[in-house]
């Protein structure tokens, strides 16, 4: 958990970031509350170093900034919670192999001290003699009672400790590469999804990848807010998630922008999908929270890129989005299919 700060204590941060944010471009949303929250707090130095330079030098924070500074300071710290927990599960195998290796040392002594006296009993023995060993068996056997029970106690503790660290590991895995807001994956799961694909072969070749932007979103956000802006970026998210299938992954990487990766799609199968996506989020209508009326429509401008041999997630992305604005540029509302996938699937039409 980030914030545990009272009641009482986070009415003063929030008396204290309110007149900072204030001095800002960027719109009082949850995003840019928490950088000043985090920098009132005291709690993210760094942070704080970037935000007292931009206060001193009156450099007042736009929308882009809040979105790259929350990336850097807080959704990546996010990750190094999740890079600590892998760290704890590892110390704690180390220890349990320790413990093991350590009872098993105890026991091939034991072993070995039977392996003796079993020689020993292969020749007449006297009966003082006979004692002495049964003895030593005794005390050895004791001994391995010991070692046994203590090597059980600790690795039961141990699955328990491992059970719970897995669990932990799992949802801040999951946490990590998903975006809040709309439960889709985010840029990191998008990452980690290519990373998969290119390990094994075709990779990301034949991929595809569309790039969606809500049109004029701006409006949207000056006209009805920014709970509304929330509530259409989450309906195009649904929108998006009910387009898909498989291995599809459709993810936000901030905004209102958003990336659908296709894996293994031709051009003809991606601008279909990039089509019925346009086309519902068109039709769709968002009603205003304060009665039946609805917003006006809601567009979207989709570029689609196809993965050549040795594509990169970010040279994909680049494609797309100049497709994108390609798009914007035409008129909005519409999708752009980036100059060389359509030159390729033109001489492949032509061959
Ligand atoms: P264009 O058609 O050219 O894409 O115009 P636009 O207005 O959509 O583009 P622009 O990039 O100028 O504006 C995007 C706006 O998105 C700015 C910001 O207020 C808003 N925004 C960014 N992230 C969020 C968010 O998480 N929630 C909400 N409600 N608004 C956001
Ligand atoms: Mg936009
Ligand atoms: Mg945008």
């Amino acid at each position: 958990m980030r914030y545990l700060e009272s009641k009482e204590r986070s009415t003063e941060i929030l008396r204290l970031a309110l007149p900072l944010m204030a001095r800002q471009t960027a719109a009082f949303h949850p995003l840019s509350y928490a950088l000043w929250y985090e920098h009132c707090a005291g709690m993210n130095p760094d942070l704080s170093r970037v935000l007292d330079s931009r206060l001193t030098t009156n450099v007042a924070l736009t929308e882009a900034d809040v979105w790259r500074l929350y990336a850097q300071h807080i959704a990546a710290r996010d990750m190094e919670a999740f890079e600590r927990l892998q760290l704890q599960l590892r110390n704690l195998l180390e220890e349990t192999a320790q413990s093991t290796a350590s009872a098993s040392d105890q026991a091939a002594q034991f072993g070995h001290s039977l392996q003796d006296h079993a020689k020993e009993l292969a020749a007449p023995q006297e009966p003082e003699k006979l004692r002495e060993i049964v003895a030593e068996l005794l005390v050895g056997t004791q001994k391995m009672q010991h070692v046994t029970a203590d090597l059980s106690a600790k690795l039961h503790a141990r699955t328990n400790e491992v059970n719970a660290l897995t669990e932990n590991l799992r949802r801040a895995q999951s946490e990590a590469l998903l975006d809040s807001l709309t439960g889709l994956k985010n840029r990191r799961g998008l990452e980690r999804a290519v990373e998969d694909l290119l390990r094994e072969p075709p990779g990301l070749l034949g991929s595809a990848l569309l790039l969606a932007d809500i049109d004029h979103f701006k409006v949207v956000n000056d006209t009805y807010g920014h709970v509304l802006g929330d509530k259409v970026i989450r309906a195009v998210a649904h929108v998006l998630r009910s387009s898909i299938k498989g291995r599809d992954v459709a993810a936000r990487l901030g905004g209102e922008e958003f990336a659908i990766l296709l894996p293994q799609t031709s051009l003809t199968g991606a601008t279909a999908v990039a089509e019925q996506i346009r086309g519902t989020v068109a039709q769709g209508r968002i009603h205003r929270p304060d009665g039946n009326d609805s917003i006006g429509q809601v567009t979207l401008s989709v570029g689609v890129a196809i993965a050549k041999a040795g594509d990169t997630l970010e040279a994909l992305l680049e494609r797309a989005d100049a497709a994108m604005y390609t798009a914007k540029r035409a008129g909005r509302n519409r999708i752009s299919v980036a100059s060389e996938a359509a030159a390729s699937a033109a001489a492949f039409k032509a061959s």
